[in-house]
């Protein structure tokens, strides 16, 4: 079957992958360069962490199989892409219904290798965290982070190699002029533009990131991937990258806004977090910091959209990878590629499965 993708983000591009690997004439059109400069999918890395709160017994089983494909990929490309840090998913309150809570007794439950610390272990541990107020954190060691600026040339390069033909620089005015026998759109902030009769409500949220440079590393070098009161405060960050960089972000969305405006960050924002630094991550507090606004794009609940365009039976849509989709990277592409082959996509990673309660 040939199949014509737009847009070279992660779901387009491990949807290549999976879709070239099953002997489909595949081509992907990416607008930019891969990876492009305003696409969610790029940055210098996304956490993989199985702790989903109560929709944990959905979510960890699919990050554990990402978890092996991307090994895989690695094996394929022989690039270095996921970094197995642990995360560590911190809370100022540990009780049923907390997300930290429902996530670490699902995990539990499903025989998934996550540790209850106290904030006397997590600082004995992790010494670059002031736990003050702070109750504890799950540990997953089975758990870390992705890095995209090696991940998407990987997929790139694993389609190609199995005959995909990958096109940069060429922006889609008309997804029906494709010539293809399926087309799969995954544009992500874009796609409701290009795909206006999707029927969804899809929102694109700023969302507030910041980069330190600290003079030392110190204790910053032993950390993990780790969020901290995620549901609520939506603070989270990544070890230091491989040239001395530290990334504090916030899940919780500063405001609607277009994806082609503005992406300085917001003084509020950058504030916020300086404090939050100040407070629980005191080795960041005078490191010089710069801030960008990136831009999540959700579904109403925060699930995925794998979906047939309705009363169009050859065009297909596939993203909402909100704040949460990167770590699921070789998994997408497979339910992509299924999706396009008419094969059931599990109703669970679907906005239009099952309702269920909102994903963090
Ligand atoms: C700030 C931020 C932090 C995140 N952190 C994490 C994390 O820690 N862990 C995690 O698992 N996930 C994380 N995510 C989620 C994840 O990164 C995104 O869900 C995912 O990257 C979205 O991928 P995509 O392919 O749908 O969109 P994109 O990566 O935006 O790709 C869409 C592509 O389509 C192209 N395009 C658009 N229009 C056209 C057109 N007309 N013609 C051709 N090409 C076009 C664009 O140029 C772009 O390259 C984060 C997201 C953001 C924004």
């Amino acid at each position: 079957m040939k199949v014509g993708i737009v847009g070279g983000g992660v779901f387009g591009l491990a949807a290549a992958w999976r879709l070239a690997v099953r002997g489909h004439a595949v081509s992907v059109l990416e607008a930019d360069t891969i990876p492009a400069q305003k696409a969610a999918s790029r940055d210098v890395s996304k956490a993989l962490r199985a702790g989903y709160g109560a929709c944990s017994a959905t979510y960890a089983p699919a990050v554990g199989r990402a978890r092996e494909l991307w090994r895989e990929l690695e094996a394929a490309t022989g690039r270095s892409i996921y970094h197995e840090t642990g995360c560590i998913q911190i809370c100022s309150r540990f009780e049923p219904g907390g997300f930290e809570y429902d996530g670490y007794r699902e995990l539990e439950r499903l025989g998934w290798p996550v540790t209850w610390l106290e904030a006397n272990e997590v600082e004995r541990r992790f010494p670059a965290f002031a736990m003050d107020g702070l109750r504890g954190g799950a540990f997953d060691p089975n758990a870390g982070w992705v890095d995209p600026m090696e991940a998407l040339p990987a997929f790139a390069d694993a389609a190609r190699a199995h005959g995909a033909d990958i096109r940069e620089r060429t922006p889609v005015e008309e997804v029906h002029a494709l010539e293809s026998d399926v087309r799969l759109v995954c544009a992500g902030a874009w796609l409701p533009r290009l795909v206006p009769d999707l029927g969804l409500a899809i929102r694109t949220t700023r969302q507030h990131e910041a980069m330190y440079r600290p003079a030392a590393l110190g204790d910053l070098a032993a950390l993990p991937a780790w969020s901290i009161d995620m549901a609520t405060e939506g603070w989270y960050g990544f070890p230091p990258t491989a040239d001395g960089l530290v990334k504090v972000a916030r899940h919780v969305p500063d405001a609607d806004d277009d994806p082609d405006g503005d992406r300085a960050p917001v003084a509020d924002q950058a504030e916020a977090v300086r404090g939050f630094v100040e407070h629980h991550l005191p080795a960041l507090t005078n490191a010089p910091d710069e801030g960008r606004s990136c831009f999540y794009t959700m579904s109403p609940d925060g699930s995925f959209l794998f979906d047939a365009v309705p009363g169009h039976e050859d065009l297909f849509a596939a993203g909402c990878g909100g704040g949460h989709a990167f770590k699921f990277g070789p998994m997408l592409g497979e339910w992509a590629a299924d999706l396009v082959e008419g094969r059931p996509v599990p109703e669970a990673f679907r906005i239009r499965g099952k309702g269920r309660d909102r994903v963090v």
